[in-house]
């Protein structure tokens, strides 16, 4: 296909999938137990927008060219040439799953690849109903695949160690893209890693007080706290310290759980009892640490009709010491340990003391001070007085234990393509 056909069919699948937008969100509801009132602003809108950027992005890459001088003074044209990888295995979690699974497919297939997605067991209904979309819109059999099933010894070791693979695009946990990048080592297939993350928020005493609780709450507590940018770790400067914690707690304490369908709740259960079971191992470790529990630390009790379900309490702990494994073990739930600093040198020291290097969020109305930490921050991304704030022209991934690569505007196109020098002598 032309690329300009490439890009009319992706817009096609994008406008399909916001016809289908209520069963995308139905779906997507019932496979995680996020609020309809979440996915429908963020996963199903920004799944299917995935399509039209990415394709709208390539139809505005230039050609790369250059001029090379020769001792016959003719000289020689270098053309850059781009070709699809080939096949595309996307091996996606469950915490985003159309989102996170279109931010890969929707580049891929713009560039010319063909993919064979492994939705995650938990979330397997999305990547489903995005094959329906994909055969009524005209999609050439055989460009977009699902392949149901688990991870080690199942359809994801399947595709990853399958030689007929091109190239490997992963999201989950940093111990599962161990995994994989052995896999891929065998062909030296390429490979592209989103992983895992124990996010710093800092917060000076110059902030907008308001504003940093409210992004904090976001940061901390949205999705039932299964957001791989979610910040784990606060740092409050030391005189706002106190009333950070307090005005944190009470709009903790205000948040609604529950059923997904009920517009007021602010977020749903885990995703899974054997989720539940971690995030709840974690909440004892806490105490057995020695954190002063601030809020939460339990199950809450959602009468007889729903109790069976993976319902967990948001919750803030204090007073952990820095080598404690809660402050430094991902746990992918709604919770936070909050710990006061005195100074900008110390701050940067604690929230670069960690395996992980995702994201941070920086809290500050001074904005010298705002660039001077974040440039000091060792994470793909950092947020200033903001938080999940995304352009997708701009890169996205992590560094240390978090991610090999970016993806996202022509980091996406770079990894999706395979790029060629031709070089002309004139
Ligand atoms: P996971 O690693 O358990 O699973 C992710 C996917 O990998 C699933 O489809 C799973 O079946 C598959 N898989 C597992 N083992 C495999 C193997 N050996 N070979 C091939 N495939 C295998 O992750 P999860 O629990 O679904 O997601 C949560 C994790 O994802 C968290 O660590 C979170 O931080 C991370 N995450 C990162 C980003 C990011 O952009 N950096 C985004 C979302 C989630």
């Amino acid at each position: 296909m032309t690329q300009a056909e490439r890009i009319e069919l992706l817009n096609r699948v994008a406008d399909r999938i916001n016809e289908r937008f209520d069963e995308f969100l139905e779906a997507e509801c019932k496979d995680t137990g996020k609020p309809y009132s979440m996915a429908s602003q963020i996963d199903i809108p920004r799944g299917a927008a995935n399509f039209k950027a990415f394709s709208e992005m390539l139809a505005n890459q230039p050609t790369e060219a250059f001029k090379t001088d020769t001792p016959d003074n003719l000289g020689a044209l270098n053309v850059g040439h781009r070709r699809p990888k080939g096949v595309i295995a996307v091996i996606a979690p469950w915490n985003l799953p159309l989102l996170l699974m279109t931010f890969k497919v929707g580049p891929a297939l713009a560039c010319g690849n063909t993919v064979v997605v492994k939705p995650s067991e938990e979330t397997p209904a999305t990547a489903t109903l995005l094959a329906e979309v994909m055969n009524e819109c005209g999609v050439p059999k055989g460009v977009y695949n699902v392949v149901h099933g688990f991870g080690p010894g199942s359809a994801g070791e399947f595709l990853t160690t399958n030689k007929d693979v091109n190239a490997i695009t992963f999201t989950g946990e940093s111990r599962t893209g161990q995994a994989i990048m052995q896999a891929a080592a065998v062909g030296l297939r390429d490979i592209s890693m989103e992983l895992g993350g124990k996010n710093p928020g800092i917060v000076f005493a110059d902030c907008d007080l308001e504003k940093a609780v409210e992004g904090t709450m976001r940061s901390a507590f949205a999705n039932c706290g299964q957001v791989c940018l979610g910040t784990e770790r606060l740092y409050v400067e030391r005189p706002i310290f106190a009333e950070f914690v307090e005005r944190l707690k009470a709009r903790v304490a205000a948040l609604k759980i529950g059923r997904p369908e009920d517009e007021s709740v602010d977020f749903g259960p885990l995703v899974s009892q054997e989720h539940k079971k971690k995030v709840l191992s974690y909440y004892r470790l806490a105490v057995d640490e020695g954190a002063t529990v601030v809020i939460g630390g339990g199950v809450p009790d959602m009468g007889e009709a729903l109790n069976d379900g993976a319902w967990i309490e948001p919750t803030i702990w204090t007073d952990l010491p820095d080598d404690a494994r809660v402050i430094r073990e991902e746990i992918f739930g709604p919770c936070c340990h909050i710990r006061p600093f005195d100074s900008e040198d110390e701050v940067i020291a604690l929230a670069n003391d960690t395996d992980y290097g995702l994201a941070a969020a920086i809290w500050t109305e001074n904005s010298s001070r705002a660039l001077r930490v974040a440039e000091q921050i060792e994470s793909g991304i950092v947020w200033v007085n903001s938080w999940f704030l995304r352009d997708l022209r701009t890169a996205f991934g992590g560094s240390k234990t978090s991610g090999i690569g970016r993806e996202g505007g022509t980091y996406s196109l770079e990894f999706y393509t395979e790029h060629k020098n031709i070089c002309i002598k004139l």
